[in-house]
Order: C-alpha cells, then structure tokens, then sequence
C-alpha cells in the first residue's frame, strides 16, 4: 500500500435500521475510495449502550451487503475498545487539559438561566464553567467520595498550545479556518460512558489510517473541534469531504428520526439494491 493510498470510512452509530440517508453516505465513502484504489473502512460507533444495540449493528453490515459494498478488513467496533479512548483520556489530563464536571443537566440549565448571556454552539448551549473553577482539593475530594462526573476539554487551555490558526482541507473548497472555541469546554467522556464521539472518531480515524473523512455537512461544524483534538494528541491531519444531505420530495431531510423507509422495508416491498442506490443519489454505482 503506497503512502497515497485514500482510506476512507462509514461510521454509523447502531441506534437504527438504515435509510437512504446512510445509503447515500455509505455509497459516497466507499466510492471514494473505489474510484482511487483505496481502501474503506466500516466501524460501528456504539459507544452509548442506551441507543446502541448489537441487532442494529448486525442489521447494518446485512444491509450494506445488499446494497452492493464490500469492505476492507475488520469492522471496528468501538464498545470493543474502550481502554484505548481511556488511554487518550489520560494523556490529555496529564497534560492538565482536562477536568472533571460533576454539574447534572439541571445543574447547568440553573446556572445558565441565572446568567446574563447563554452563548450556543454546535452541540448546544456552552458549559457555563463552573466545575472549572472547583479547586483541586474539591475535585479529589469528590471523586474519592464516587461522585459521577464527565470529563472536559479545558477550551481555553487547550487553545493556548496552538501555535497558529487552525485549519482543515474540504475537497472542493480548500483551506478552511476552524474555530473550535464554538464547543466551549466540550464533554471528551460522558458520565454514563466513558468516552464521547468526538474523542472516539477522531481517536479511530487516526489509528485506522483514513485519510479522506466523509459524512453528512450536519457534522461539518464538529471538524473545527476535531481538529484541536488532532493536533492536541499529534494525531495526522486527514482531508475532509462533507457531501449534502439527502431530502425527500419536498425537501424534507432524510433522518432516522423521521419515519423515512428503512433500507430493510424498502426491500420486503421488493425494492432491488440497484433502485435503492439510484434513490440513494448514485445511479450508476
Ligand atoms: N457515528 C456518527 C453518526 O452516526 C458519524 C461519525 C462520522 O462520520 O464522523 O452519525
């Protein structure tokens, strides 16, 4: 495999049955790499074991096999590796760039409710900071005591290692200039799981070697933060091709929570890969 190899991925979260939607997604990645002799990659991002179900996740590797893609290697699972996201974790801490938050969501709705200015970002409204401020004598104290807490990204901390402006390569527009300060203290692990997206796909997208990120223009925003999380952990700098979502005839988007057909309904209705990938925006995969 030559360094220019393009390595590509589809990287569902099992939470439900597929739609064209992902079709559209998956078909776009695997292309991608196709087209250039590259490899593509499949991973299941299930790391929340509240939405994710191990059903879904094998419904989703029969699905892509009916629709026509075959991929490369192993399928990641991330639940499988936890300990490696950890080990991020902990690299980052050591480095004092993050901190323990042991707000609940009331917690931070009071505390925003109480301020002046309640600034959003892509994620929702910004972590207003007050478990930054706790000493690290309290800190210690509460998580000896076993008090729940999600880990975050010390923004501010983490911007002052930048040497420079920060930036991403999109496929059809260039250089684009990130502004991760948008997320403020962003949760890199969860209460509940201990990791987050962010961590987990930046984490994977390194260590599987994919140098052509594609997914869905509603993640865009997120490549801002991806990239601080790069250059933070020295992980390489892959490119980025953001494709357009897939609507319905009246423009409506495609999304699991809308009750779009599913790839498995459209073909007990007698739907054929070939009609399924022509509605998934690629008549002539
Ligand atoms: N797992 C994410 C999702 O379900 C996508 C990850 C990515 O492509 O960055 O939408």
């Amino acid at each position: 495999m030559g360094a220019t190899t393009i390595v590509t991925r589809f990287a569902p979260s099992p939470t439900g049955h597929l739609h064209l939607g992902h079709a559209h997604s998956a078909i776009f990645a695997w292309r991608k790499a196709r087209e250039a002799a590259g490899r593509f990659l499949l991973r299941i991002e299930d790391i929340d074991p509240v939405r994710c179900r191990p059903d879904f996740a094998a419904a989703i590797l029969e699905d892509l096999a009916w629709l026509g893609l075959d991929w490369d290697g192993e399928v990641r699972v991330q639940s499988a590796h936890l300990p490696d996201y950890r080990a991020a974790l902990d690299a980052l801490s050591a480095r004092g760039l993050l901190y323990p938050c042991f707000c609940t969501r009331a917690d931070i709705a009071r505390e925003i409710a109480a301020s002046a200015s309640a600034p959003h970002g892509p994620d929702g409204p910004l972590y207003p900071g007050t478990c930054r401020r706790l000493s690290a004598g309290e800190r210690a104290a509460r998580i000896a005591r076993g008090e729940p807490h999600a880990l975050r990204l010390d923004m501010a901390a983490a911007l002052a290692t930048l040497g420079g402006p920060l930036t991403f390569h999109e496929e059809g527009e260039g250089r684009l200039r990130c502004d991760p300060a948008q997320f403020g203290d962003a949760v890199l692990a969860r209460k509940d799981v201990p990791a987050s997206y962010h961590l987990c796909v930046t984490h994977d997208d390194a260590l599987q070697g994919v140098t052509l990120v594609t997914r869905g223009e509603d993640l865009k925003p997120a490549t801002d933060l991806h990239r601080l999380l790069q250059h933070l952990m020295g992980w390489p700098e892959p490119r980025y091709a953001h494709h357009g979502l897939l609507t319905d005839a009246s423009g409506r988007r495609l999304a699991k929570r809308d009750r779009a057909a599913t790839l498995r309904e459209m073909r007990a209705a007698g739907t054929t890969p070939q009609e399924a990938r022509r509605m998934a925006g690629f008549p002539e995969a």
